[in-house]
């Protein structure tokens, strides 16, 4: 197993060695989706971001357990318990059962993960279906007095809590500062503390999603439920937690008070965020009207976009910025990921179609190798790998244009190689290798036997014209000792 993987840790704004707690078994949990609305781009960003991290681990010989939940309840529309909650408000939009509205997007979200080709987390627990964990954890909370109820409401301490633990630990931030950032408590608040958050809400009667609790009926405040279910799948420490970087400042920040108020721990070892999109470098939003959704970028169909781009340019683009920068989407960045990407499935194609000579290894493939690790050890760097992968595309490109030399050995080396970063750890797929191609193959056989035929009738005209036809349209013929093969430019 390798063990020069250094990550950047929120927590402590610097990278550190990567080391699990109980090794070979690493605990993964990353915030998911509140499944109201069709998932957005940023979050397509997040969740294939840590589908690399995912893999990567696995690559590296770990036994991971990726949790990633799914918030099907409980998420108000404010960050600070204000406003309605999102799905009973959709539900009424639509007319649907909330579980309806769940169940829509919820199959919506697994769709377009499995079109930018990410794994499946190992569980996906939903906050419906931990009420009962959720409950335990605000009882032991309330008893450890760092909780109180008002009127069926259970507040979370936060005065109580700082003067015992850092409560801006994850983002540093100056305690007088956020208070200074949040709203004065009125006569009708029930909070005691501005900086106060809800562990379980009290519902009206009215209330579409409501369960019995010892406060009476309600439901689970929004960040209690990843406390829940990071606690049961994973324990009271584990290795990585993750998100989005607008999660952090609240949404984390309580995440670590629940923990450390329930069971007196720091939940993870390592915090992990991802960095938002722009669109011609401005933030990404739907109210300033540049929020594209995934299947917009895939159809062309948004006034910004050009054209449309397949999942696996989209993917490929994201791959080229870091997970920790943010991620410019313009329609020059697409089209040079879209021949990027191109460039590189064209390479792996040809990896198949080489003969190999010779016996000596000469191509000092494991510095490529070694450097392909060395990108990926240093948190992440997948712009950097890609970078190193486009190096033996080119020497992949030179072997087949017969100016360099490989062995059998050198071949199947470097075909390992590039199979298993390209397409195990980058998690990128040859989307031409479907029937189409299959269809393309089959056609070329029959132009390539009629040229052949051609040929040796002597008709070179026909066989030239052939040749010249296919190359207009970005197919190249070579005619060598072992026959014609031809490739795609
Ligand atoms: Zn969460």
């Amino acid at each position: 197993m390798n063990s020069d993987l250094v990550i950047y840790n929120t927590l402590s704004r610097k990278k550190e060695k990567f080391e699990p707690l109980n090794p070979p078994l690493v605990g993964l949990y990353v915030c998911g989706p509140t499944v109201y609305s069709d998932v957005h781009l940023g979050n397509c960003r997040t969740f294939v971001s840590f589908d690399i991290i995912y893999r990567y681990l696995l690559h590296l010989g770990y036994k991971v357990r990726y949790v990633r939940n799914i918030t099907d309840a409980g998420h108000l529309e404010g960050d600070r318990d204000e406003g309605d909650d999102k799905f009973s408000k959709k539900a009424k939009l639509e007319q649907l059962e909330p579980m309806e509205i769940v169940q829509k997007y919820t199959v919506g979200f697994h769709d377009m993960l499995r079109m930018f080709n990410t794994l499946p987390p190992s569980i996906e627990p939903t906050a419906t279906g931990h009420i009962i964990e959720q409950i335990e954890i605000v009882k032991q909370i309330i008893k450890n007095g760092y909780a109180y109820e008002v009127n069926g409401t259970v507040y979370f301490d936060v005065e109580k809590y700082t003067k015992e633990y850092n409560y801006t630990i994850l983002t540093n931030r100056k305690l007088e500062e956020l208070l200074a950032n949040t709203r004065e408590l009125g006569g009708q608040d029930e909070k005691r503390g501005r900086l106060d958050f809800a562990l379980w809400i009290k519902a009206k009667p009215e209330h579409l999603m409501q369960w019995p609790s010892p406060w009476g009926n309600g439901f689970p405040g929004w960040h209690i439920e990843c406390s829940a279910m990071s606690h049961k799948y994973l324990g009271d420490e584990f290795d990585i937690h993750g998100g989005g970087m607008d999660l952090a400042a609240t949404h984390h920040t309580n995440e670590i008070a629940q923990s450390q108020a329930y069971i007196g721990k720091q939940p993870a070892r390592f915090w992990m965020h991802t960095n938002m999109l722009t669109v011609n470098g401005t933030r990404m939003s739907k109210s300033a009207g540049n929020g594209f959704l995934p299947m917009e970028l895939f159809t062309g169909d948004h006034p910004l976009l050009n054209k449309g781009y397949s999942p696996m340019t989209v993917r490929f683009f994201m791959l080229q910025a870091h997970y920790r920068s943010t991620l410019d989407f313009s329609n020059d960045a697409l089209e040079a990921a879209e021949k990027g990407y191109r460039r590189l499935m064209n390479a792996i194609g040809l990896l198949e179609k080489i003969e190999p000579r010779g016996k000596k290894s000469t191509l000092k493939l494991q510095e490529y190798k070694d450097r392909f690790y060395a990108a990926m050890n240093d948190d992440f760097n997948t712009p950097i790998l890609l970078a190193e992968i486009f190096e033996l595309v080119r020497l992949i490109n030179s072997i087949y244009d017969g100016k360099t030399a490989i062995s059998p050995e050198e071949l199947t080396e470097l075909s390992e190689m590039i199979h298993g970063f390209v397409f195990d750890v980058l998690g990128l797929k040859d989307e031409g290798s479907d029937s189409q191609n299959n269809d393309t193959d089959g056609l070329m056989d029959i132009i390539i036997d009629i040229r052949n035929k051609a040929k040796e009738d002597r008709d070179f005209e026909t066989s030239d014209k052939i040749r010249e036809s296919l190359q207009e349209i970005g197919i190249q013929v070579k005619d060598g000792k072992e026959g014609t093969v031809w490739n795609k430019i």
